[in-house]
């Protein structure tokens, strides 16, 4: 590795440091198992760790399910191992796994670095490596009681045959014409060969897929229209949109069941990597299950002369990991001026929204502070901190990226106002307490 190599790594390695330090610090992922020496590459997500995904996924949802062409989903992990075998899993799910001869590091072909269009091993750039063989990324487990082929089932690798399989249902049930979508937040899992870089890649994760089922020779049409809605949507995440883009994938990279495919990419510390898919899927998926489970799965068309036909689906495919890195990366701030770090998170996303401080531990201050919490805690979350220097209390709640701060002091017994302090600016004014919910609650809508 050259230097400049080596230097741009440790760059990369601190900054993701740094992050999964401040997240472990305040609460927001911690290592899985961490008292038995944690396990490889599966977080646990703390209290504000799990707040900050819930409004991840609440957004999606939202902008998924409050339309009228799309419909919600939860199915089940386990399914049906013939489910696997129709999706193409059981043959294709597979990574290139490839072993460096000098240093015994283990790594995927296709993601390796390559020097005179050969691939060198990451760790240590040997080009000394094994051949390249398959290795299938599905987690298997067993059914009931007996341990054997009989009994083996999979943990879902995605949650979209959940949907494809009960297609038939929701269109049924919901009286749903075509076009419409169905959408499922889950996890699934996969066995990842070479998992890493923080929440990025693990073996356990949480998807938001929305499957859209169209008339076969509008797929490409709907493919444009998806495409441009997932972009507008990872931006109103407030993520800087020139640190998101577009990655086509090229006849190699697309998958078994894709006519074609484009990659949502954030640029991370460790460079442009996919946040999302946006799949043209065709009708690869129900032709497949309707072949295998031998059931007549084709949609009849009342509104086109009852035509029957497979429906053709474009997928957007999100990890809400990822995208929860992405959101955590871009918010990120060294404040050096001002000696602090911020997590400049939308309002809509951060994970507390206010945060009540007493200047002291006085009861009179402290009965206005009570107050004052027990009011915004039914509808937001909110922080109550009397511990330490208002600096202090201050820096955590920027830490956490608390959009605003209220400050009661002994001013507030006289003027019967607090100090309202915004995070970005660190501007601070005076807001009357009979005006200060309606104050934050109107700023916290309004956030651009
Ligand atoms: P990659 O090439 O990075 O392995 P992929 O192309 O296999 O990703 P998809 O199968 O398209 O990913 O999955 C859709 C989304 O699910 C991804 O964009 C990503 O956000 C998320 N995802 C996939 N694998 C993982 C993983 N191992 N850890 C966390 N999120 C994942």
């Amino acid at each position: 590795m050259s230097t400049q190599e080596k230097e741009k790594n440790t760059t990369v390695t601190d900054a993701l440091a740094k992050l999964a330090s401040l997240c472990k610090m305040r609460g927001f992922i911690f290592q899985s198992s961490e008292i038995y020496g944690g396990l490889g590459s599966c977080w646990d997500y703390g209290p504000l760790g799990v707040e900050l995904k819930r409004n991840i996924k609440e957004h999606w949802w939202k902008s998924m399910t409050l339309r009228d062409d799309v419909e919600g989903l939860d199915s089940a992990i386990l399914m049906a191992p013939r489910v696997w075998e129709a999706s193409g899993h059981v043959e294709n799910f597979t990574d290139p796994l490839v072993d460096c001869k000098n240093c015994k590091a283990r790594f995927r072909a296709d993601k390796a670095p390559k020097k005179d269009g050969k691939i060198i091993c990451p760790d240590c750039a040997s080009g000394n490596l094994t051949e390249a063989r398959n290795f299938n990324l599905m987690f298997k487990t067993f059914m009931g009681p007996v341990e054997d082929s009989a009994a083996t089932i999979y943990l879902r690798p995605e949650t979209a045959q959940g949907i494809y399989v009960n297609f038939h249902n929701v269109a049924t049930s919901m009286r749903k014409q075509i076009p419409f979508g169905i959408a499922q937040i889950g996890k699934a899992f996969r066995n990842e060969i070479t998992p890493g870089q923080f929440i990025f890649r693990t073996r356990e994760f949480e998807q938001m897929e929305m499957q859209f089922f169209g008339r076969p020779g509008e797929d490409e049409k709907w493919m444009e229209t998806w495409k441009a809605a997932r972009m507008e949507w990872q931006k109103s995440l407030g993520i800087n949109p020139s640190k998101l883009r577009f990655h086509p994938h090229g006849p190699g990279e697309l998958a078994h069941y894709a006519k074609a495919a484009f990659d949502i990419e954030y640029e991370f510390p460790f460079g442009w990597s996919e946040i999302e898919g946006v799949h043209n899927r065709t009708d690869f998926d129900l032709k497949r299950h309707q072949e295998y489970s031998k059931k007549n799965l084709q949609y009849v068309d009342l509104l086109n002369n009852n035509e029957r036909y497979l429906p053709y689906i474009i997928e957007t495919s999100a990890g809400a990991d990822r995208t929860l890195l992405a959101v955590l990366a871009d918010a990120f701030t060294e404040d050096t001026a001002n000696e602090r770090i911020v997590l400049k998170f939308h309002a809509h996303l951060a994970p507390v929204k206010v945060a009540i401080l007493p200047l002291s531990k006085k009861p009179e201050l402290e009965g206005v502070a009570d107050k004052l919490f027990k009011d915004f805690q039914k509808t937001i979350v909110v922080q109550y901190d009397e511990t330490g220097s208002i600096g202090k209390r201050y820096r955590r709640q920027d830490e956490i990226g608390t959009p605003f701060c209220l400050t009661i002091d002994f001013d507030t017994l006289n003027d019967k106002a607090v100090t309202v302090r915004h995070r970005d600016t660190m501007a601070q004014e005076r807001i009357a307490l009979d005006r200060v919910e309606t104050y934050v609650t109107d700023k916290l809508k309004a956030w651009g």
